[in-house]
């Protein structure tokens, strides 16, 4: 009998569901609507896939990314699934011949642009064939709020109306309320069930650190993780920035492209098609990139700039790690960052209202930012998830901060800014505390202020440190109207009075370099739901050998890579180093359709190798 599990054995080469998907699956199958609110990585496409596999006629998933979708589609083939797509990069002669597929329910799936589902020819064709379900995917952008709106979404409900007895099913990845809310009422969702996944991506390192020089923080970062081989993501604020970090990478002897609103279209694309297509590229690029890129094997996501808000660093750094296997967000940032972030968000020209909120959202990022308790216990938290225990894979678990008691040292910057007469740039005020001889100093008479020189047992560095927490905790805010000037605030009071005391995070000296690790802890998820950790011992030369013959493959097909096999079902490869096609069938994500297909090929390498280790 045809069964859910047995087609995510069979197809997909899986063993077990994770979380809900079975429960997901099963509503659907029985002809129910249902609503999924699950991370990237979660695994949601199987939500649909198995469904639309299981009932009779065509699943139709709507999705606003285009250029994903071919990928997608060639994933599905590798499975042996038959899919396609149709949108505005389809040649005409190929859109009739899928259309004649689709009419005569040769389809499995069919992926559609929501400009080209909406056409009433498109509609009509619908009515005349079989549909098992709709799926529609990046549900979120519904939503006018969010920045991924997208107006043919709005008429998505019509789908209800006229296919009233087909099951839908609307997937995203973003998590608060009013989004779900607005999702529910503009897609006429009120009946369908609600599945909701935690939101934690446990496979993720999260580590944050003060900014001293950034680019040669991020070249330790990179060399000290061994990330030479890896893909990633380093987000900068500025088109200059990513132009000018891209170049220095590549001067460093790394594979980086740039990738920003100012370069033009083919340009973009083409590095995008790089970065998807090849192993081990370094995408410099400003928040413009990344939308539903589902590269699998992205091993890390490194901020320069700080992002604008939490929601914005979770979805940007959700981009590391799809594939459960074990990825780093790493970040720096430092005083100048938040007095520029302080300072935008106190010129901007939103209405109060607006302001207000952005202000909040400032204020959380930033006590993210300075936390000395667990990142993911905050990131969650801050997401409405209770999320109770320490994680043990963030910089702050791994590497617990000392605080000390800082409240003199806060009111001798505070008075020292009081006293300067809350103007001054913070390199001056800095300059008199540290009782300097500078030329500013002495017209402004400085050196006669009762705070000059009173802060010498901290060197600058220290002070900065102290000034960054200052300004992230809101005990200090920036001048607009002059040149960036400190300005004490209501909150300010109670420390200068004594009536309240603070104290700062040790800023940890900079990482030194890994033992080049043997292993790789996976992190898995059990069927229900639990976290588990796996060691997986790591033969580089073999591991290389086997990615080269899967680069080989996708080359011969013009496919990314881990269409072929995952990361993930390489590294298992490695480890099991099986010696018969029945053997190799057991590996997590080889179905019938892969060990038909690559299974000799991959034994074949793995034996020679074999034979090859026997000889030396
Ligand atoms: P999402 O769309 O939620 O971001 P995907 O559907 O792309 O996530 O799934 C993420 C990864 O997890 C994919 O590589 C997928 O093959 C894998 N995956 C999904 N479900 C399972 C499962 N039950 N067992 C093993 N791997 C799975
Ligand atoms: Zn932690």
């Amino acid at each position: 009998m045809l069964t859910p599990q047995k087609l995510l054995h069979d197809i997909f080469g899986y063993s077990t569901f994770r979380g809900e998907q079975a429960a997901v699956i099963d509503e659907l199958i029985h002809g129910r609507d249902v609503l999924v609110l699950m991370p990237t990585g979660g695994g949601k496409s199987l939500c649909y896939q198995i469904p639309a596999l299981m009932r009779t006629g065509v699943g139709i998933i709507i999705s606003p990314l285009i250029a994903l979708m071919q990928d997608q589609v060639d994933a599905l083939l590798q499975l042996g699934v038959k899919a396609a797509c149709l949108n505005s990069s389809i040649a005409n002669k190929t859109a009739y011949q899928i259309e004649q597929q689709l009419l005569k329910g040769e389809l499995d799936l069919l992926y559609v642009a929501p400009e080209r589902l909406m056409t009433p020819r498109f509609l009509q064709l619908l009515e005349q064939s079989r549909i098992a379900l709709f799926a529609i995917d990046e549900a979120h952008c519904v939503s006018q709020w969010g920045h991924d709106f997208r107006p043919e979404y709005v008429q998505l409900s019509i789908l209800h109306e006229r296919f009233p007895n087909v099951p839908r099913i609307a997937l995203t990845a973003t998590a608060d309320a009013i989004t779900k809310r607005e999702i529910i009422e503009r897609l006429n969702l009120q009946q369908a069930r609600e599945f909701t996944a935690s939101f934690d991506r446990p496979n993720i390192r999260y580590s944050i650190n003060q900014k001293r020089s950034a680019r040669e923080q991020l070249l330790n970062f990179l060399e000290t993780n061994n990330h030479r081989e890896n893909a990633g993501i380093v987000y900068c604020l500025s088109r200059k920035k990513v132009e000018e970090t891209a170049q220095w990478l590549t001067e460093k002897g790394w594979l980086a492209l740039p990738y920003h609103a100012g370069l033009n279209n083919q340009t973009r694309q083409q590095n995008q098609q790089r970065f998807l297509r090849e192993e081990n590229i370094i995408m410099v690029a400003t928040v413009a990139f990344g939308m539903g890129i589902d590269k699998s094997n992205v091993r890390f996501v490194a901020h320069l700039d700080l992002p604008k808000n939490i929601e914005g660093y979770y979805q940007e750094t959700g981009r590391a790690g799809r594939d459960s296997l074990p990825a780093d967000a790493w970040m720096v940032y430092g005083l100048s960052d938040v007095i520029t972030l302080r300072q935008m968000l106190e010129s901007s020209e939103a209405n109060d209202e607006r302001k207000r909120l952005e202000k909040r959202k400032l204020t959380s990022l930033l006590g993210f930012c300075e936390t000395t308790l667990c990142r993911r216990q905050v990131l969650l938290n801050y997401f409405g998830e209770a999320y109770i225990k320490a994680c043990g894979n963030c910089d702050n678990c791994l590497n617990p901060v000392e605080t000390w008691d800082g409240t003199v040292a806060a009111q001798k910057a505070l008075s020292c800014v009081y006293r300067t007469g809350q103007r001054f740039g913070v390199k001056h005020i800095i300059d008199v505390l540290s009782g300097k001889d500078t030329p500013q100093i002495k017209r402004f008479c400085h050196h006669q202020l009762s705070t000059y020189g009173i802060g010498k047992e901290y060197a600058s560095q220290q002070w900065d440190s102290i000034f960054r927490q200052l300004v992230a905790a809101g005990y200090l805010t920036v001048d607009i109207e002059g040149y960036g000037g400190l300005k004490l605030t209501q909150e300010s009071r109670a420390i200068l009075k004594g009536e309240q005391s603070i104290a700062f995070r040790k800023d940890p000296p900079p990482a030194t370099k890994n033992k080049s690790s043997k292993k790789f802890t996976k992190i898995k998820i059990s069927a229900d739901g639990n976290q588990f950790a796996e060691e997986i011992s790591i033969d580089q030369p073999l591991l290389q050998l086997l990615k080269n013959v899967r680069m080989q493959l996708a080359r011969e097909q013009g496919v990314p890579p881990y269409v072929i096999f995952h990361d993930s079902t390489l590294i298992e490869m490695q480890a099991k180093r099986p010696q018969t096609l029945a053997a190799f069938s057991e590996i997590s994500g080889v179905g019938q359709h892969k060990l038909e297909h690559y299974g000799e090929i991959f034994l074949a390498s793995i034996r020679s190798f074999d034979g090859f280790e026997k000889l030396s």
